[in-house]
């Protein structure tokens, strides 16, 4: 089926860096060209749009399921359990800002997990091991600008939420201070 093509090449992409053009890009180009393969047969009864539209709904509610369901990505989907949301956010894509998105790279429990260094520990007072979430929320050496985030999302009444929030709530309602935060973050020095 066609929305199996679309999830098939929409999958092979890293989740956590597909923009909703490329996304809307991929599923019009695979439904353009349903629409010509099948065009003897429904072409004349049902509109392309129709047909694109109900491709791309299609295509993500599959991809949704996918992502649902699979175990890898614990990281990213404490960020986007939804994929349309993800889609929806425009991303300043840095090295760092993927690293904290999807727990790859540049984290102390990274390099552990895959035997670069033998200890996975963060060298702040907590003593724990240094992922995605220890550094948003709890890394004592980060303080200072978690701080300025809390205060920056303080002035922002209308998104509401009290800290700490969910990955999920911070990415989606505060992407422009989460993006300020990672941006702040010195992993030289951790
Ligand atoms: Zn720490």
């Amino acid at each position: 089926m066609l929305e199996n093509d679309i999830c098939a090449q929409a999958v092979e992409l890293p989740a956590a860096l597909l923009t909703f053009i490329e996304w809307n890009e991929l599923a019009d180009r695979l439904a353009r060209a349903a629409a010509v393969e099948d065009e003897p047969v429904i072409y004349d009864k049902i509109p392309r749009e129709v047909i694109v539209t109900r491709v791309k709904e299609n295509g993500l509610k599959q991809w949704q399921q996918q992502w649902t369901s699979t175990g890898k990505g614990a990281v990213t989907k404490s960020f986007f359990s939804f994929v349309r949301n993800r889609l929806r956010q425009e991303l300043p894509v840095s090295p760092e800002l993927t690293s904290m998105l999807t727990g790859h790279g540049k984290l102390r429990s990274y390099f552990h997990r895959f035997g670069i260094t033998d200890d996975p520990t963060c060298p702040c007072a907590e003593a724990k091991d240094q992922t995605t979430d220890h550094l948003i929320f709890r890394c004592k050496k980060l303080r200072k600008q978690r701080t300025e985030i809390i205060k920056k999302k303080n002035k922002n009444k209308n998104a509401g939420g009290d800290w700490p929030m969910t990955s999920e709530k911070l990415v989606n309602n505060y992407l422009n201070i989460s993006v300020q935060f990672v941006n702040c973050i010195d992993f030289t020095e951790l």
